[in-house]
């Protein structure tokens, strides 16, 4: 049974993201979606919000579960069991960092791989910032985000 997780703050879920874990399904047994906990990050959900948010999103996927984290990536994947941290390389751009994450983490870690997966060229342009600015600006954020993300994205930025 390889098992892998798939850190990330998931401010909130997107498409880009759903893509990435429907690639990690298809080459492991077990993805475990994790919300990390980042207190020098200022969120516009809170962690239990953006579970709610990717449960939902992810609930077509028998082999997905959710969780959240408040410490190192490579405790988390040791303490599941998984093999490997998913991550997603969107352009050049995420390399520098992606790649420097993932030496640390080998470092860390010898035997816990990172594993970079790249996402349909539609959603290479989309991250959560530009969503969550396009919804605070009223724009339509149907095509990025799974429903219940544009329904508490509505109720947020009405209550401003
Ligand atoms: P983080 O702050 O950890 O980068 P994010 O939620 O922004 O948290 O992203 C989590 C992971 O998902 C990162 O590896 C990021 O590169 C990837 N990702 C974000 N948006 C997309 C997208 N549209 N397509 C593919 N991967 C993405």
């Amino acid at each position: 049974m390889k098992k892998v997780i798939y850190p990330g703050m998931f401010d909130p879920v997107t498409f880009g993201h759903i893509d990435i874990v429907r690639r990690a399904t298809d080459l492991f047994d077990e993805v475990i979606v994790t919300v990390a906990k980042n207190p020098a990050k200022t969120c516009l959900f809170s962690v239990e919000e953006r579970v709610e948010m990717l449960r939902d999103g992810l609930k077509e996927f028998k082999n997905v579960t959710v969780d959240s984290f408040d410490g190192l990536v490579v405790e988390h994947a040791r303490n599941v069991g998984a093999v490997g941290i998913i991550r997603g390389l969107r352009a050049v751009s995420d390399f520098e960092y992606e790649f420097q994450m993932a030496l640390m983490n080998r470092k860390l870690a010898d035997n816990i791989s990172t594993i970079l997966l790249m996402p349909h060229a539609r959603y290479t342009y989309l991250n959560s910032t530009i969503v969550r600015n396009l919804a605070m600006f009223n724009g339509d954020v149907s095509g990025f985000v799974p429903e219940l993300v544009k329904q508490k994205l509505l109720d947020k930025f009405s209550k401003k």
